[in-house]
């Protein structure tokens, strides 16, 4: 058996990251682990607010930020993707697509994916003309029409950011009511090349040779029909947790990690924090806050 940690962070966003560097700094065994690029979820939010810290700063700069922080701590770094988390013999074992590991506790935060529409194509239009992610891809839309499907405000912050770039802007919400801010809605509504419809869902992917043509979409009061011509569409309708390689039974329907107050689950040494969570809100400093908790309780935990 390889080396057995006192603790192994997975995930490499704001709340991994606060854990791990508050575990380092109280002289625990730790490492973190990630399966992508450090920082986390931020990376792919064109400007972050509602954080007392910075004051309006690009998602990726603030990640950067993170990452730097994590290495000037000087916390083990490990590049890897959990493909299963299982407790054996009171050692919890993450097989990595590269390694196994083991520690004696884990913190689980590994935070959540885009949830999918689950309309046809929308698999094969992904990469042409289909995006979950405005920041990563907005800028191929330059000069084009595109539609973002959505009303939370990452949906709404996503679609600001495209303003800037695209053409014309359409955004679909299937509410008359935003979940969004209100601050938010206002900022879109200045743009003069942005259209809002409600309450419109998208029905049809338009597949044009091997790009996207058009969404079909319907008004959900009158059931009338009609085509936008888009050479872009971004779903942003929420998220799913990422999960799925958990084999302990530590979830609930949704696949999300319900945890005590000290952020422990209901199995003893693993913890857990942030966007896994069942939650309404999910930001940053939240998931910064969950990380500081559970550093604590693990400690505690630990004996130490
Ligand atoms: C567009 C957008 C805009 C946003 N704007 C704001 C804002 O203005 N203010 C604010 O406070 N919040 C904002 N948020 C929310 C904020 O980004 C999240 O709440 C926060 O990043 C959650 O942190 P986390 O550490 O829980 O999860 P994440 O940041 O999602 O990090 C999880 C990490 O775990 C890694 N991971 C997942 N599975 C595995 C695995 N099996 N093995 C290894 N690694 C794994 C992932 O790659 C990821 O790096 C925004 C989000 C989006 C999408």
């Amino acid at each position: 058996m390889n080396k057995v940690y006192e603790c192994l962070v997975i995930g490499a966003g704001p709340s991994g990251i606060g854990a791990a560097i508050k575990l380092h700094q109280e002289g625990i065994d730790v490492a973190i682990i990630e399966m992508s690029t450090p920082g986390g979820k931020i990376n792919i939010a064109p400007r972050v607010d509602n954080y007392p810290r910075q004051h309006e700063i690009p998602g990726p700069d603030l990640a950067v930020i993170f990452f730097d922080r994590l290495m000037q701590e000087g916390v083990e770094f490990i590049g890897d993707e959990i493909t299963s988390l299982d407790k054996k013999d009171d050692i919890f074992v993450l097989e990595g697509k590269n390694e196994t590991y083991y520690s004696k506790t884990v913190y689980i935060a590994t935070g959540t994916v885009e949830r999918k529409i689950g309309l046809p194509l929308e698999d094969e239009l992904f990469g042409h003309g289909l995006s979950y992610c405005a920041l990563c891809d907005g800028h191929f839309f330059k000069g084009q029409d595109v539609l973002v499907i959505g009303g939370g405000n990452a949906a709404l912050k996503e679609a600001i950011h495209l303003a800037h770039i695209v053409k014309h802007l359409y955004v679909i919400h299937r509410r008359n009511e935003f979940r969004g801010s209100d601050k938010l809605v206002e900022e879109l509504k200045g743009f003069d090349n942005v259209t809002i419809m409600t309450p419109y869902i998208p029905v049809e992917f338009i597949k044009e040779e091997d790009h996207l043509g058009g969404v079909k979409i319907q008004n959900r009061e009158t059931n009338e029909e009609q085509v936008l011509k888009v050479q872009g569409v971004f779903p942003l309708v929420g998220q799913n947790p990422n999960t799925g390689f958990i084999k302990l039974d530590i979830k609930n329907e949704w696949g999300n990690i319900p945890v005590e107050r000290n952020m422990m689950t209901r199995v003893p040494g693993a913890f857990a924090g942030g966007d896994v969570l069942p939650r309404d809100i999910r930001q940053i400093y939240l998931a910064e806050h969950d990380g500081m908790v559970a550093a604590n309780s693990i400690k505690e935990y630990l004996g130490k």
